[in-house]
């Protein structure tokens, strides 16, 4: 019998192990999506305990909890930090099988190097024993990252954000460059006029412009747009239940515009109307500024309104929804490609069962000019686990080339989740290490494992196109050391 959870976890052969060991595990980390807050990244926050670390924000254990009949007190509620991560190491045991037991463990070993398996009896020592190094210099959240030798970090902003914390890191040299995405889903969502008047005011506010016409409102947001490339920005993301490409006129959209900016709600054909115009021109931005586009799609969220009206959004009552999603990403894709104004593109769904769906879809809108210009993204959210990673990497295999993939991210809110790409990297090993011992590939690791290397991170930093930006970022290090 294997070892839980040692050096060979996941590797199930010499070959898988030699991969890992030789090639994989060496490689830096590019996480061009995630949710961390640059807040925190700007103070470079200490935590007190693995609660606030781990507990405060992380709706994934919430659920977990929950199922395990955990009070929400010990949850989101006023429960202090022992309280809470007690209730939490009870649930651990109940997670085998959930990637939560496995994540749990590998964050215990890599940050805290801690081998004991947590649960009730093992809590109180686990908890002081992190906590205790949590509080030192050594654990504060910039050597967190340090320790996992992560090269960039890409937040997730709105476009009224101040972005006033990279700008922070950036003057202080901080060497991990943390840039900022360009997410404008609010800006875009016109299902309550109350609310999208409410954020076409902080737009104003923030850029100056008044507004009074749709025209007025794509000059600000493209005034938004312009001042996060300027912050280094390079990546725009799109959180939707599924791509809008609907047919439309410039006359439609002014009186949309104007109709909800008066304050009357609009019918839900003339909110799709209005959604898949905004998703044109922020396309034709980030195509024109050479960035990266991101669309994550396919959620069905806030499905509990009893817990979302007291808990708001993002707490752990979403789903996978079952939107139909070929047709109207082809015809979005297509629009782009014929007007010449595709953005290097990655398309990430939340249902599996479109995985083959985005799997083929990627290679429409592949033409050559540059190598995996169109990605389909790692397994999300409820796809991040071993089988659903596993049955990405095997669709893209199949159906296109995952030489040229970018790779994983972490998609998380907490700074101890980065061992996912450990956990991709070793998948996506043995993958390759049992078709090299079954004879299905040729024994030539130094050749596969070139290839995991640039999956791991070569790919991913010569599409985003950060060479530059890390070796400058690198470089001010070094002057705002010598400054000292
Ligand atoms: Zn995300």
């Amino acid at each position: 019998m294997k070892k839980f959870l040692d050096e060979n976890f996941l590797l199930q052969t010499k070959t898988a192990q030699q991969l890992y060991h030789e090639f994989a595990k060496q490689m830096p980390i590019i996480d061009y999506h995630c949710h961390l807050p640059q807040q925190q990244i700007a103070e470079d926050k200490q935590f007190e305990n693995i609660t606030q670390a781990w507990l405060y924000g992380d709706h994934y254990k919430w659920r977990a909890m929950r199922t395990n009949g955990v009070d929400e007190a010990y949850c989101t509620g006023a429960k202090n930090d022992w309280q809470k991560f007690e209730k939490w190491a009870e649930t651990v045991p109940y997670t085998m099988r959930n990637p939560l037991y496995h994540w749990t463990h590998l964050e215990l070993q890599r940050y805290f190097n801690v081998n004991e398996i947590l649960n009730g009896s093992s809590a109180r020592n686990i908890y002081d024993q992190t906590s205790s190094l949590l509080q030192t210099p050594d654990h504060s959240v910039r050597n967190l990252l340090r320790k996992m030798n992560v090269k960039v970090v890409c937040t997730t902003d709105d476009p009224i954000d101040s972005l006033e914390y990279h700008l922070q890191l950036k003057n202080e040299g901080f060497e991990i460059p943390i840039l900022p995405a360009f997410r404008p889903d609010k800006a875009m969502d016109v299902a309550s006029a109350p609310k999208f008047n409410a954020y076409v005011k902080s737009l104003e506010a923030v850029t100056n412009i008044s507004i009074s016409s749709f025209e007025d409102f794509l000059y600000a947001l493209q005034n938004r747009h312009d001042f996060f490339a300027s912050m280094g920005c390079g990546v725009s993301d799109h959180g939707l239940e599924e791509i809008y490409s609907d047919d439309f006129t410039g006359e439609e959209i002014e009186s949309i515009f104007n109709k909800v900016h008066g304050g009357k709600e609009l019918s839900l054909v003339e909110q799709r109307k209005f959604k898949s115009c905004m998703l044109l021109h922020f396309a034709e931005w980030d195509w024109e500024k050479g960035w990266v586009q991101q669309y994550h799609l396919g959620a069905l969220r806030n499905n509990n309104s009893r817990m979302m009206q007291s808990l708001g959004a993002d707490t752990g009552w979403d789903s996978i929804g079952d939107f139909s999603q070929g047709r109207a990403l082809a015809k979005f894709l297509n629009k782009l490609d014929s007007d010449d104004k595709l953005a290097k593109t990655i398309i990430y769904n939340l249902n599996p069962a479109d995985n083959e769906l985005f799997a083929t879809m990627i290679g429409n809108f592949n033409d050559g000019s540059v190598a995996g210009k169109v990605q389909w993204g790692s397994g999300w959210w409820f796809l991040d686990q071993k089988d659903g990673m596993t049955k990405q990497i095997n669709a893209l295999s199949n159906m296109g080339l995952i030489s040229k993939f970018v790779g994983m991210l972490t998609d998380s809110r907490s700074f101890l989740s980065f061992p996912r790409h450990e956990y991709f990297r070793r998948i996506i090993c043995n993958l390759f290490g049992e078709e090299v011992e079954n004879g299905e590939l040729p024994n030539d690791v130094k050749w596969i494992g070139k290839l995991i290397q640039d999956v791991c991170y070569n790919n991913a930093q010569q599409y985003f196109g950060w060479e530059d930006t890390i070796k400058q970022a690198q470089s001010s290090k070094f002057a705002a050391t010598a400054l000292k």
